[in-house]
């Protein structure tokens, strides 16, 4: 397995208000705050990673929080639902406590056999929980959501595509994931190299509009290997398959790849090494702001223009 796709790494979205993100992701979800960064791109804006207590790849959700962005629109050449397990039973939990805190939620529906919770964050973008049995993963706890309904990490995204053919062949020729089953206009590929985080749901969507980056969007999704050996290897993959791809980029936590994909969804092979303990020590991440080296004789700058959160 050691050479194959493992799953989601991670997914990044657009946020507005970085408190507001914060304060959702860490109070309402029950996320723990894995790193807070800067956009490596652009240092005046956080990057916040948020997961379980490790940052274990497949929980991370990541977002840049632009103060003041309007709103984007879901639409095709998108990933357009992120979904994490919670252990069966718990949605009525979810359900009282998005009450309690004015999230917007939807009906449980069944979707290829499972039960789903889909709520929105206060950005709008489209998130849902499904109940299962078989995710044995430590979830990160906190005060008033226990581990009988903690979120484990990811389970699936949801790609929204005109066509699904060409992404449909990436996703089978060259990450190893195969046809497991399909539901009216849902197509869903899952790798067997992993146990969680290991779904991708391709949604056949001929006459959709395409999507809009910007706030309560995805911004890209990133696929996991074990390091950056294995990754250089898929870059040869994608360029022998006819596509463009950037070259090796170090985002401090892992290494990086990007590339669009034909169905326009923005890609990225990001590696487990070095991990989030890299700069600061387990019991501590997140806890600080931690800046790339480049970035560390700015830091005074820097803080200065990032909003103080409480
Ligand atoms: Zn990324």
């Amino acid at each position: 397995m050691d050479n194959k796709i493992l799953g989601l790494h991670h997914i990044t979205a657009i946020a507005g208000d970085a408190q507001r993100n914060f304060d959702f992701y860490t109070k309402v979800l029950g996320q723990r705050l894995v790193k807070k960064t800067v956009n490596f791109d652009d240092p005046g804006t956080y990057h916040f990673y948020f997961g379980n207590e490790q940052g274990t790849p497949g929980t991370i959700l990541t977002f840049f929080p632009w103060e003041g962005i309007g709103k984007g629109r879901t639409g095709t050449g998108m990933a357009t639902e992120i979904t994490y397990t919670v252990p069966a039973g718990s949605l009525g939990f979810w359900k009282e406590r998005f009450k309690q805190f004015n999230v917007p939620f939807e009906e449980t529906i069944e979707r290829l056999g499972e039960k789903y919770l889909r709520f929105t964050d206060p950005d709008g973008l489209q998130l849902s929980f499904v109940e299962t049995v078989t995710d044995t993963r430590r979830p990160w706890i906190t005060a008033d959501i226990a581990e009988n309904a903690a979120t484990k990490g990811f389970h699936s995204t949801t790609l929204t595509l005109k066509d699904i053919e060409p992404t449909a062949k990436i996703l089978t020729d060259i990450f190893g994931y195969t046809l497991q089953s399909q539901e009216d206009n849902r197509y869903r590929f899952i790798t067997n190299t992993v146990d969680n985080a290991n779904i991708i749901d391709l949604l056949a969507t001929p006459n959709g509009t395409p999507g809009y980056n910007a706030g309560g969007t995805n911004h890209h999704i990133a696929f996991r290997v074990a390091d950056d050996k294995v990754q250089m290897e898929f870059r040869e993959k994608i360029l022998s398959a006819g596509h463009q791809i950037t070259p090796k980029i170090d985002r401090d936590y892992f290494f990086s790849l990007y590339f669009r994909e034909p169905g326009g969804v923005l890609f990225e092979i990001a590696t487990d090494n070095p991990g989030f303990t890299v700069d600061e020590p387990l019991q501590q991440l997140g806890t600080g702001l931690r800046l790339p080296k480049q970035y560390e004789p700015a830091r005074a700058d820097i803080e200065k223009v990032l909003p103080v959160l409480k």
